[in-house]
């Protein structure tokens, strides 16, 4: 007999075979084609991709404001096709959190509530709880539009989580705000999360935020998902150039596929060196291969390494110098080094140089 499946932690959503069009004939627009994620109770799921890929048309289909095409949504193993967006118990949140700017922080918190129905009591007590999570309890009785913008999104989300959603969807919610804002709020919101265990189902283009914040990202293009995995897999182990390069800074360089040797890829570099190479999933290229390799996992040296060139520019961080390296070949290999106060990073332009790449730093990637 077969043995019984090994039970997955429970399934929030789960979207399959998902295809979106938007017109007809010739001038039809596949937004999504063909796209499958499980997003897992309680979980903090992105969905991670440039400006017009779907994101927001997938969120919105979950949401209910837009039907697929093809395919099913599931929320809880039910099919929520028929589902109006007001019967789901999904909440959204907004880039324009479009509070009431007439009613008080209290006020706008409590609305959802109010217009369920729910007793007086058990609305004082939510909105406080809620208030209290979002850090707003000083400014209950303050009116919306004399708040700050970071203080406002809190309001929106503390308005959106109170009718305790099984699922919150967040369209990239911090774009609106500075730069330190954002690094503040996502901390916070990642905390909420994990406080009110709800599903939170987050868009953004903003990889570094995405890394960050979730749990699993899915990376998205063009209308597919590329790669799902947790923020480690997806920088550390990209499944495609495309998943590489969009995610932090790389190094992609041409190789020569030499054999395996352990699992492991022997490959030639430009250099006319051969170095060892991890392999994606399994995937063996023949003949020519692209590598990658990280900025922080080569160094610059005075002389050795894999690769050698000549510095071309060199830009301080604060926290790291990156050091652009034309090497012998023609390409410019960056690398990224951390400064400390005592030493200088010390690449001077113009100056000849090697690079060694850290063993295990580099893979083969399925192009
Ligand atoms: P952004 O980050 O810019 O919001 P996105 O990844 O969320 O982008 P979507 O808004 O989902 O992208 O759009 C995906 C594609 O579908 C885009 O090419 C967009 O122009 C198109 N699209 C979205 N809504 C409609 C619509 N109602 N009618 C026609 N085309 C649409």
């Amino acid at each position: 007999p077969e043995p019984a499946a090994v039970p997955d932690a429970r399934i929030a959503v789960e979207c399959r075979g998902i295809v979106k069009q938007f017109g007809e004939g010739p001038r039809a627009l596949r937004a999504l084609d063909n796209v499958s994620v499980s997003i897992r109770e309680n979980e903090f799921f992105t969905l991670l991709g440039p400006s017009g890929c779907g994101k927001t048309t997938l969120l919105r289909m979950i949401a209910g404001f837009e039907y697929p095409t093809e395919g099913s949504i599931r929320l809880h193993g039910e099919d929520i096709a028929g589902l109006p967006p007001f019967k789901r118990p999904i909440n959204t949140v907004f880039q324009s959190y479009a509070l009431f700017p007439h009613l008080t922080v209290w006020e706008n918190v409590a609305f959802g509530l109010q217009m369920l129905g729910r007793p007086k009591g058990e609305i004082a007590a939510r909105v406080a709880e809620m208030l209290k999570l979002v850090h707003m309890e000083e400014l209950a009785q303050r009116r919306t539009d004399q708040i700050s913008g970071g203080q406002g999104q809190r309001v929106a989300l503390a308005r959106a989580l109170a009718p305790a959603p099984k699922v919150l969807l967040l369209d990239e919610p911090l774009s609106a705000l500075d730069y330190k804002l954002r690094k503040e709020m996502q901390i916070e919101l990642k905390r909420m999360q994990s406080e009110t265990g709800i599903t939170f189902i987050f868009v953004t283009h903003d990889q570094e935020e995405a890394l960050t914040m979730s749990d699993r990202i899915a990376v998205m293009s063009k209308g597919k998902v590329l790669q799902i995995g947790t923020p480690w897999d997806i920088y550390d182990k990209p499944a495609e150039r495309f998943v590489a390069d969009f995610i932090g800074e790389t190094n992609f360089l041409p190789a020569a596929m030499v054999g395996i040797e352990a699992g492991m890829a022997r490959v030639r570099l430009p250099s006319g060196i051969e170095m060892s190479a991890t392999l994606a999933d399994g995937y063996v290229p023949s003949g020519e291969a692209t590598l990658v390799v990280r900025p922080e996992h080569a160094r610059v040296v005075a002389s050795g390494g894999q690769l050698s060139g000549r510095v071309e520019n060199v830009v301080y961080f604060g926290t790291d110098t990156h050091i652009h390296v034309k090497l012998d070949e023609g390409l410019t290999f960056m690398v990224r080094q951390q400064n400390s106060r005592s030493q200088s990073c010390g690449a001077e332009i113009g100056t000849r140089v090697g690079i060694e790449i850290a063993p295990d730093a580099a893979q083969v990637l399925r192009d």
